[in-house]
């Protein structure tokens, strides 16, 4: 192949790193080097797009799209997808492709990347049709929307790194979640059956990271305790204890359960805890705990109650570890009764020195809650907040997250499907305004509430 395609990688916050895997993967297809040029860019990327495509390169421009990315950055993957092919990937795409497609990208990927962007750059040089590109959605036709076959790598052969480009992010050493919680998207995307990086995969990786001076090993995960396990909520401790000891006898100090490799209750037991403490560099442990009321964990499909969760941090403080227990402010179905027993749940955990995380509900697209209307945070919260910020135990982004939930709320309500022309959910005009004035003329709808009615039989995704 000769040097023939420049993919530019479209920075966003400085996260260099989450080029990492596709580099990887262009690489491990012989394709990285020989044919096909990575770059990174922090910014408007269509300077570079024109000027690698006066030298008779094809282009092609590659966005990672959370939500919050999209809602910032929509304006630009239109403008850059009218003049170069763009390929979407991250939540948003997954979960919401249709609003990419309807944007002008050339291909959304909804499944695992490594194995979509090698064979989209053989679409791009007309040696296969988009059709043939596992893990992707596409227009066919105008209106029309198009979901490949999904296909799902083994971790173990794709690098997690890339020397050259010098990428080194945390080692993603699970993938999928076994659990349902309703408002995370890990379980109900393309990607979601749990695939395990194999220990060797991992070791060898961290030799890597150390001969590159990079020491400090994080792991990513959805459950970080759960590596290995062999069934859910099961852990186990031999193969943690194993991953551990082995980054220290390459040089590197491991850090595990914490973010970005946080817990679930079920799998933080005496025998994962003495490794963790005998090898890993954290003293903190982040335990998912949600909310304090078992009402509202079992309509949100968390699998545990209050009471688990309250265990699994005794045994936390037991160990040593600082908990940083996850709680969620306004999760759908939340009654006064379960905000005031989640806040004597915090004030009971703040007391005994565990720091709480604390988040606002996000209808995140493609979970089976994307299409519930968040609420204002509880001036109860509110209160509960200011009386703890005193004790310095508070952290997380509960306040931006609650701007957010509503603008996400809106952009689900004005396209909610991938429907011939955005739908929009009727009964939402009044809060969503303002998001539907920007993004409907982005997503072919001229006025908002043009669309025929019918968005909410489209409810539930995943
Ligand atoms: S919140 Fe955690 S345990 Fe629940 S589905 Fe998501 S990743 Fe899995």
């Amino acid at each position: 192949m000769a040097e023939q395609v420049t993919l530019i990688g479209r920075v966003v916050y400085g996260a260099r790193n989450a080029f990492a895997h596709l580099a990887g993967a262009l690489e491990r297809h012989g394709m990285l080097g020989r044919g096909v040029r990575l770059v990174l860019v922090e910014g408007d990327p269509l300077p570079v797009a024109r000027e690698e495509a006066s030298r008779g390169r094809r282009v092609a421009v590659l966005y990672g799209l959370s939500t919050p990315v999209f809602l910032e950055l929509a304006e630009e993957v239109a403008r850059v997808a009218r003049e170069y092919p763009v390929v979407a990937g991250g939540p948003h795409a997954e979960g919401a492709y249709w609003q990419l497609l309807r944007l002008g990208a050339w291909a959304a990927v909804v499944g695992d990347g490594e194995n979509a962007l090698p064979a989209l750059v053989e679409a791009l040089l007309g040696e296969r049709s988009l059709e043939d590109v596992p893990n992707i959605a596409f227009m066919p036709e105008p209106g029309g929307f198009r979901v490949t076959r999904i296909s799902h790598v083994s971790l173990d052969e794709y690098p997690p790194y890339h020397r050259g480009l010098g990428l080194y992010p945390p080692i993603e050493i699970m993938r999928g979640c076994p659990y349902r919680c309703r408002f995370c998207q890990v379980p109900w995307l393309f990607k979601a059956r749990v695939r395990f990086r194999g220990l060797d995969a991992v070791l060898d990786a961290v030799s890597a990271y150390v001969s590159a001076g990079r020491r400090r090993i994080r792991f990513i995960a959805p459950i970080g305790f759960a590596y290995l396990s062999p069934e859910p909520g099961r852990p186990n401790p031999g193969a943690i204890e194993e991953l551990l000891r082995g980054v220290r006898e390459r040089g590197g100090t491991p850090f595990l359960g914490s973010f970005p490799s946080e817990t679930r209750p079920e799998y933080v037991t005496p025998g994962v805890l003495r490794a963790v403490k005998r090898y890993a560099g954290n003293r903190r442990i982040s335990v998912g705990l949600q909310s304090g009321s078992d009402r509202v964990l079992e309509l949100s499909g968390r699998g545990h109650s209050v009471a688990e969760a309250l265990e699994a941090i005794d045994l936390v403080f037991k160990y040593g570890f600082t908990p940083v227990v996850d709680i969620i402010f306004g999760l759908p179905g939340e009654e006064e009764e379960d905000v005031e027993k989640t806040i004597a749940v915090m004030e009971q955990l703040a007391a005994r020195g565990a720091r709480l995380r604390l988040h606002t509900f996000l209808p995140l697209p493609g979970t089976p809650l994307a299409q519930a209307r968040p609420k204002p945070v509880h001036p109860r919260y509110r209160e509960a907040v200011r009386r703890l910020l005193g004790r310095g135990v508070i952290e997380g982004d509960w306040e931006p997250q609650e701007r957010l939930a509503r603008e996400m709320y809106c952009l689900t309500a004005l396209d909610p499907a991938p429907t011939r022309r955005p739908s929009p959910l009727p009964g939402a005009e009044g809060l969503c305004g303002d998001v539907w004035a920007r993004f409907g003329p982005l997503l072919g709808l001229e006025e908002p509430g043009d669309g025929p009615p019918g968005g909410l039989g489209q409810r539930g995704s995943g």
